[in-house]
């Protein structure tokens, strides 16, 4: 999968062949993603023959973060998807799932209109997403994300877990 915005196979309009680094690909097909912020293309290129997919991102998402320290950074996705990736490490979750819960949580801000986010309650955004994921993956995030200090916590945070399941 290619990402095309900041990505080295986008030349102006056009697209490098990943195979080839030929520029004249051919769309065969393009449609929006099921949250429709981006449009996936499959294209083929005719020097070559391979056949590869694009995500073609509409926009990114213009939202401040503010850190506990009050320092304010750009919201960076890649950043929310390297965390969770870690979380998922080992874990049978695959990167598309990954991708397409850091498109939700985008999705979410845009559709709040807010211009701004705590890193807190954009980490808790992320913790409700790696819950649905998987379990394993959302208590390693959680114990780092909310400092556990001791195993009480972690054992009240696993106790959670199994009265919602029961829920
Ligand atoms: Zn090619």
């Amino acid at each position: 999968m290619l990402l095309l915005n900041n990505n080295k196979y986008k030349i102006g309009d056009r697209v490098r062949c990943p195979f080839c680094l030929k520029t004249d690909t051919r769309v065969l097909d393009s449609r929006l993603t099921a949250i429709q912020d981006s449009i996936r293309r499959r294209r083929e290129c005719p020097d070559c023959s391979k056949r590869f997919t694009t995500y073609e991102r509409i926009e990114d998402t213009n939202v401040s973060v503010v850190k506990k320290n009050n320092v304010i950074e750009q919201f960076d996705r890649q950043k929310l998807i390297t965390g969770m990736l870690k979380a998922c490490e080992k874990r049978p979750v695959k990167r598309d799932k990954i991708e397409q819960a850091v498109d939700e949580i985008e999705s979410e801000l845009r559709k709040s209109g807010k211009t701004e986010i705590t890193s807190r309650k954009l980490g808790e955004m992320v913790i409700d997403k790696l819950l649905l994921l998987d379990q394993v993956a959302y208590l390693r995030f959680a114990s780092v994300y909310k400092r556990f200090t001791d195993i009480n916590q972690f054992a009240k945070e696993v106790n959670k877990l199994k009265n919602r399941r029961l829920g």
